[in-house]
């Protein structure tokens, strides 16, 4: 079996645009080969990059085509080594995480086979996700307190917000978090993504306050970079410190645990790849560190590829849902997974990814960019 062509559709922003926040691009796949079968995959997309990671998909594909679609390791080696000479990078790293995950559906159907039982198998029967509540738009906190409500009603019993986001004071913040606690359910976790809003001298009293909250898990609350912080965060608290959604490179996930600067690592689907994904958790292992699937992508090829990758990692701490992007995804794309109790998805057993890709319907979207952010005058 040989690849024949490497397709890029985008989906523009406008799809996924609602009342809630503002839509966003994403970037899908097709890889196709000359014994009819394909497989289908997507590209993590920054803000705006949508044009140039799916032109990056394309320079790569003339290199693959001919080659063999099985040979998952040596396309990531010759990709990083042969065609980037080692100048890799996040925008780099989510065009070959796209076309991988490709590779990986086109690789379970040539095996009739979901693609966790090519990852080593389950460890799991249902996969864990939790329910992002984050919008880009400006609301009073009520209206999250109401998003979050509304999402334990869907089944979620963990939702993720973002009390420090567009300028929120800590003491604000908090207020706001301690209102959300007592509207929703006991029974539901709230999880805190701090959006890199703090440094150390503000993150470390918050400490204290969350954890009377019953807050367990405390996301990018400083710069990733700056590990040292990170660190001593993760050493001063019981709740869990998460952070490495915004890396793409397995040195940098391995920094952060050399100086034990999380308990959980975040790296995103397609801005590292499954196979990244895998491996990263593997090394965290050795240091009692998880590993959450972070997934800012259409819930069709990424959130399925999360889910694979989740059956297969041993110490997963759950894969990232994005509610607000189902509707659009659906016009799309048809997911082959159920959701069961607590919003979590039982295993499939249907092959590759478990996902249908509607292309008709990918090639019938006007592009048009999305609704341009404002910056700071
Ligand atoms: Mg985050």
């Amino acid at each position: 079996m040989k690849i024949t062509d490497i397709k890029t559709f985008i989906v523009p922003a406008y799809v996924s645009d609602s009342d809630w926040a503002f839509g966003k691009a994403f970037v899908l796949v097709k890889v196709e080969t000359d014994e009819s079968l394909y497989g289908w995959g997507e590209a993590y997309v920054p803000n705006d990059c949508e044009h140039a990671i799916a032109a990056l998909i394309q320079s790569l594909s003339r290199y693959l085509q001919g080659t063999d679609p099985l040979k998952i390791s040596e396309f990531r080696h010759n990709a990083v080594h042969s065609f980037a000479n080692l100048q890799t990078g996040l925008h780099f790293s989510c065009a070959v995480a796209g076309i991988e995950t490709a590779l990986w559906d086109l690789n379970g159907k040539v095996h009739d086979q979901p693609v966790y039982k090519l990852l080593g198998g389950a460890c799991r029967t249902t996969v864990p996700t939790y329910a992002n509540c984050h919008s880009n738009k400006v609301f009073p906190f009520e209206e999250f307190i109401e998003y979050a409500k509304h999402q334990h009603k869907a089944g979620f019993t963990s939702v993720k917000v973002y009390p420090f986001w567009n300028g929120t004071s800590v003491a604000d913040g908090l207020k706001n978090l301690a209102r959300l606690r007592e509207s929703l359910d006991p029974g539901c976790a709230i999880l805190v993504d701090a959006w890199r809003a703090l440094d150390y001298e503000s993150a470390k009293p918050t400490l204290d306050d969350l954890e009377a909250l019953g807050i367990c898990w405390l996301e990018d609350p400083v710069p990733t970079e700056d590990i040292e912080s990170l660190a001593r965060l993760t050493e001063a608290t019981s709740i869990d410190i998460v952070t490495g959604e915004i890396l793409s490179e397995d040195a940098e996930f391995a920094v952060l645990l050399n100086h034990h600067a999380a308990n959980i690592l975040n790296p995103d689907i397609t801005c590292v790849g499954l196979s990244a994904v895998t491996s990263i958790a593997a090394s965290a292992q050795t240091t009692s560190c998880k590993v959450a699937v972070h997934n800012f992508n259409s819930m069709g090829p990424a959130l399925a590829a999360g889910l694979h990758a989740g059956a297969a990692i041993q110490n997963l701490a759950g894969v990232e849902y994005f509610s607000r992007f189902k509707a659009a995804t659906d016009t799309f794309c048809q997911l082959h997974w159920q959701q069961v109790e607590e919003g979590w998805f039982a295993l499939t057993e249907a092959s590759g990814l478990g996902i249908s890709v509607d292309e008709s319907a990918l090639t019938g979207f006007d592009y048009k960019p999305a609704t341009k952010r404002p910056w700071p005058s």
